[in-house]
């Protein structure tokens, strides 16, 4: 038990193996997860457990990962909650569209198993 012990990380993410692999490093480096499969229920936990991170795909279905974003931004208390979004999408254009719409960064799919809880670690406030 480190001082990630927590810490709750909300992972917004419909496909069920990203959604199991990424799960499955975090908890193993301490963290709490807590899942959505759709953009709607992902803004309504995210008001509930005030996460230190947010993983967000963009392809949901519904309310998008753009929508999600956006929604995010602009709900009190969320402004500034790091979201990193996690997308196959790999053009330029996307990565602008999504941190236009609020995203603090961005990964690619596939996952990198080795280097996937740094990325996400890069996010979470030190002393939340
Ligand atoms: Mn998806």
């Amino acid at each position: 038990m480190g001082k990630n012990m927590s810490q709750k990380i909300l992972i917004i993410e419909d496909n069920d193996q990203n959604l199991y692999m990424m799960t499955f490093l975090l908890k193993a480096h301490g963290f709490e997860i807590i899942a959505a499969r759709d953009g709607k229920s992902g803004v309504a936990l995210a008001n509930q457990i005030n996460p230190a991170v947010i993983l967000l795909d963009i392809q949901l279905p519904g309310m998008d990962g753009y929508a999600v974003a956006a929604a995010l931004r602009s709900t009190t208390g969320l402004e500034r909650v790091p979201i990193v979004a996690v997308t196959s999408f790999a053009m330029l254009g996307d990565r602008e569209k999504i941190l236009s719409a609020g995203a603090s960064d961005y990964i690619e799919k596939p996952i990198n198993p080795d280097t996937f809880v740094e990325q996400i670690k890069k996010h979470v406030p030190k002393n939340s």
